[in-house]
């Protein structure tokens, strides 16, 4: 275990570290504000004061060294500041507002972005898990900078882990191997990728590790005499044919070996192409000219040839590839590149900010103006001119149309973009989305339209009395496979209940037009029904409306035109009711309803509804005059009417009125559900009617005592047959004695 990092005996001194890293940036990025930079350390050592790193140095070291890196890729003054400033969120008590004040919103909300990603919770899981999580973690980071600093500080996590204990050396190696590296590699920075893989290796297969580096050690002469002398022949024809050039090479890193031995089952003395060798030069033109003098040097292996400069990698990445054979007889493997190219594939996309401040780095030689010309050309094709703004919008079209949440088990949930918790109740299984009553984000209880944002924890919960989808949750649902699932259960599911509640809803809408189900399954008034919507049997119909397909009224009506149609059929007419008929002449007395009543011999005349019993189209009512304060529409089973109409003085005063024809309004009317006094009951009445999408105006509990409670629900409706629905899901409710409404003794 000796090779597991180095540990240094010294405590780091973050002062000198950070002047360090001020000569640094002094000296490599002459746009940069040192003195907010200054700030920033100061206000990173002051809140992290106290607190520790594993090797015992001050915290803050572990801040200097991530802006550091930042420096190092040539990332700008924000992300330096932001690197900084990373870890104040979580670990002290300065927030988001203290760090605008300082140094502005854009720093913030880099830092609050990468708190965000840091308490994302992960959990190893299959690939098409792993590759959720990062997409989310990409599509979380609204600002590219804030993922950048995430790896930057995952790197410098990882190259201090040897103080971490065994449990967390793992458990961050795994998940550096299979979030972080990847997403490095997705970025285009290759050399962060490598770092990261290298140093999780050590980890996870330290006896692995240590063959490959033991080996290479032992190596090491031989392949060095045999980089040196490839790289001399090489430089010295390139020499001769007059192309400029620079060349590298590097032995590959380990994971590489790892992989290859581990996937082809060889040791490493199997792996000829240990060694990789890197041509620079200044144009594409002298990318193929160099190509061909390779391939004239040395054999080329068949089908390993590579092209990525006309067909760049989705990460940018552009190169061509080539593996020959040297005269020793050992392959290799040859990439040949530009400048530019060479720099996008060191540090991807983190190059940008290198480009935006316009200064030259080290490891790129003099004269390559064009040296980010890929930028250049990719904001030449945008109209922004602001290249963040780019950077920002290509972020968010990579995922824009997409949403990634966790399930309470950590599983990641790819949805639409715009996705409620009805979709995910549905992406987990129709019978979770049938039987949901309710859902929590984050663990706040939302509604059903709730929007659902990356990295949400969305928790179902499901009963087995849920009264199952509600027609609204159609608009609410953004994947087609939701809402596929939400009419498969209207259709066929609760085909009984449909049955059930439309055979109450069209018997309420026809009590409107004075006719009773008999009417209904009358042959000959429901046959020309059911022949147009192409149905067998009168319980279709039911069932269409109670599922929403059809409205009552329209049927009703159609009914009642059926059996006007045909004024010979005396039996059809004498089934209308007397009621009907009085109906029919109020209609011609009354004028035009009010409020959706007929006032019998009265026109336009003033119409309340009573507040004692608050009756809704379909009920029996009746019309009491008040003095002065027009006609007050009672239920006929109202108990306080049944009392007013036993006072002699009232006599009179009462008059006759009816619904009228249609009615698009909604009433308000109150129920009362009797019930035991348990925990959560309200939550569940408030479900239930959520469910129903009933629109209710108040609801108020209070204790009987005796533990018995009261609920009071004052909601709208449009008919009696929908609130009787309503109230026979309500009565349903574990614990619910009775359900009832007012003006009921
Ligand atoms: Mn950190």
């Amino acid at each position: 275990m000796d090779n597991q990092g180095e540990k240094k005996n010294s405590l780091l001194d973050p002062d000198e570290m950070f002047q360090a890293l001020i000569k640094k940036i002094g000296e490599n990025c002459p746009g940069m504000n040192l003195e907010r930079i200054r700030d920033a350390y100061e206000m990173a050592k002051s809140a992290h004061s106290g607190q520790l790193r594993k090797d015992g140095s001050p915290y803050v070291t572990h801040c200097v060294a991530a802006a550091d890196i930042t420096v190092d890729m040539g990332m700008d003054e924000d992300s330096v500041v932001s690197a900084l400033l990373h870890d104040v969120i979580e670990d002290t008590k300065l927030t988001h507002a203290d760090i605008a004040r300082q140094f502005g919103s854009a720093v913030a909300d880099i830092v609050e972005g990468v708190t965000k990603l840091t308490r994302v919770q992960y959990t190893s899981k299959e690939d098409e898990q792993m590759e959720n999580l990062r997409k989310m973690l990409m599509a979380m980071s609204k600002d590219i900078r804030v993922i950048l600093i995430k790896i930057v500080d995952r790197l410098h996590n990882m190259r201090t882990m040897a103080y971490q204990s065994p449990e967390k050396q793992r458990s961050k190696s795994l998940e550096t191997m299979e979030i972080y590296a990847p997403i490095a590699h997705r970025l285009g920075m290759q050399r962060a990728k490598w770092e990261l893989e290298d140093l999780s290796l050590q980890y996870l297969d330290p006896a692995g590790y240590k063959e490959i580096t033991s080996s290479l050690e032992k190596k090491m002469d031989e392949l060095e005499r045999f980089m040196d002398s490839v790289k001399e022949k090489i430089q010295t024809r390139l020499d001769a044919e007059g192309v400029k050039s620079t060349i590298y090479c590097r032995i590959k890193h380990v994971y590489s070996i790892y992989r290859k031995m581990y996937a082809q089952k060889l040791d490493i003395d199997g792996i000829f192409d240990l060694c990789a060798f890197r041509v620079i030069v200044d144009n594409i033109p002298d990318c193929y000219n160099v190509l061909g003098i390779i391939h004239d040097m040395f054999n080329p292996v068949p089908g390993r040839f590579k092209d990525y400069i006309s067909t760049p990698k989705p990460n940018m990445y552009q190169s061509v590839h080539t593996t020959v054979i040297g005269s020793e007889g050992i392959p290799f493997e040859v990439q040949i590149r530009t400048w530019e190219m060479h720099y996008t594939a060191e540090y991807g996309i983190a190059a940008h900010w290198k480009y935006k401040m316009g200064s030259s780095v080290s490891a790129v030689r003099e004269g390559d103006e064009d040296k980010f010309a890929w930028v250049r050309r990719l904001l030449e094709n945008q109209q922004e001119s602001d290249a963040q703004d780019f950077l920002h919008n290509l972020k968010i079209d990579m995922f824009a149309d997409e949403v990634f949440v966790f399930s309470p088990k950590g599983d990641v949930i790819n949805l639409p973009a715009g996705a409620t918790p009805i979709d995910f109740a549905y992406n987990i299984h129709s019978d979770v989305g049938n039987s949901m009553v309710g859902a929590k984000v984050n663990g706040r209880i939302v509604t059903y339209d709730h929007v659902l944002q990356n990295g949400d924890i969305v928790e179902i919960r499901t009963s087995k009395n849920a009264p199952g989808p509600s027609r609204d949750w159609l608009n609410y649902a953004k994947s087609g496979s939701a809402r596929t699932k939400i009419k498969q259960w209207f259709k066929k599911e609760r085909r009984e209940e449909n049955v059930i509640r439309g055979r109450e809803m069209l018997e309420a809408e026809l009590k409107h037009n004075g006719l009773t189900l008999d009417d209904a399954q009358d042959p000959e008034a429901i046959a020309p029904i059911l022949k147009r919507l192409s149905f067998s049997a009168v319980e279709d119909v039911y069932a269409a409306i109670g599922y929403g397909g059809i409205t009552a009224t329209r049927v009703a009506n159609r009914i009642r035109d059926e059996l006007r149609s045909k004024p010979d059929r005396k039996t059809a007419l004498d089934k209308m009711s007397e009621a009907a008929e009085r109906r029919e002449i109020n209609a011609k007395k009354s004028g035009k309803p009010v409020h959706g009543i007929l006032v019998e011999g009265l026109s336009n005349c003033l119409v309340k509804f009573s507040r004692c019993c608050t009756p809704v189209p379909g009920d029996d009512i009746i019309g009491f005059i008040t003095r002065g304060q027009g006609v007050s529409i009672h239920r006929r089973d109202c108990s306080n009417c049944k009392q007013l109409m036993n006072q002699p003085e009232n006599q009179g005063r009462w008059v006759n009125v009816s619904w009228a024809d249609s009615i698009s309004d909604s009433y308000v009317t109150t129920v009362t559900i009797a019930s035991k006094d348990r925990s959560g009951l309200v939550m569940d009445i408030a479900t239930v009617l959520n469910s129903l999408n009933a629109k209710v105006r108040s609801l108020t509990a209070r204790d009987t005592g005796a533990g018995l409670a009261l609920t009071t629900v004052s909601l709208e409706v449009k008919s009696s047959g929908e609130l009787k629905y309503i109230m026979g899901r309500l009565s349903s409710i574990p614990g619910v004695s009775s359900v009832g409404r007012n003006g009921n003794k």
